[in-house]
This record gives C-alpha cells, sequence and structure tokens, in this order.
C-alpha cells in the first residue's frame, strides 16, 4: 500500500475500510462539466449521491451536517472516499455539458427542497 494510504488509514482507523470498500465498489464518481473542465466529485450513497470538496474538506451528506460540523468526528467516509480514490486512481469519469453543471448541483447539495 502507497504511504498516503496508509497515512489515511492511520489517520481514519474506523472509517478506512467502509471509505475502502466504497471506492473498490466504484460508487466514486468524478464529473466533468464541458467546457471548463469544472471537476464535482460525487459519492454514490444508500439513498442518493453526495457532493465532496475534497480541498475544502466538505459533504453534503447528513452526517457531515451533525457530526463533522460539530466536531463529533473529524470526517465523513464519503470524505475520506475521495481522498483515497485520488490516491489509487479508481474512480468513474462522467463528462457532462456546463448546462449540468446547477442541475447536480441543486439535486446533490439541496435535497432537503426536493
Ligand atoms: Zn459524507
Amino acid at each position: 500500500m502507497n504511504t498516503d494510504l496508509s497515512k489515511l488509514e492511520k489517520e481514519n482507523p474506523e472509517l478506512f475500510q467502509e471509505a475502502y470498500e466504497t471506492v473498490k465498489a466504484k460508487r466514486v464518481k468524478k464529473y466533468v462539466f464541458k467546457p471548463g473542465d469544472r471537476v464535482r466529485w460525487v459519492v454514490v450513497g444508500k439513498t442518493r449521491d453526495y457532493l465532496v470538496l475534497p480541498e475544502a474538506g466538505y459533504c453534503s451528506c447528513e452526517d457531515f451536517f451533525f457530526r463533522v460540523m460539530s466536531h463529533e468526528k473529524p470526517m465523513c467516509y464519503h470524505l475520506l472516499a475521495v481522498k483515497i480514490a485520488q490516491i489509487t486512481e479508481i474512480y468513474t469519469v462522467i463528462e457532462e455539458t456546463i448546462e449540468w453543471h446547477e442541475r447536480l448541483m441543486n439535486e446533490w447539495v439541496f435535497y432537503e427542497k426536493a
């Protein structure tokens, strides 16, 4: 296992296995919007898809909102899954036109309005 990966495992022992399984199941998707090459990372969850911003350390799931933002947990497994996917390069790339960006962002982030 490469060193970045074992570092992530050491930092997140409780979440690592679930996150890694998610990656291996190809549930991490990298959306690339054309033109412009805007990239959005999405993890396919049990009931819906979650938007993950790995650089900002953000995920649109309930666990993140209720437990990570209140500092009960350092991160959710979706966020960790995207980090693992970036290191292992195991993910699905989906190309969409830029017109889809706002529509998908609404679906991923503003789920409570649906
Ligand atoms: Zn999450």
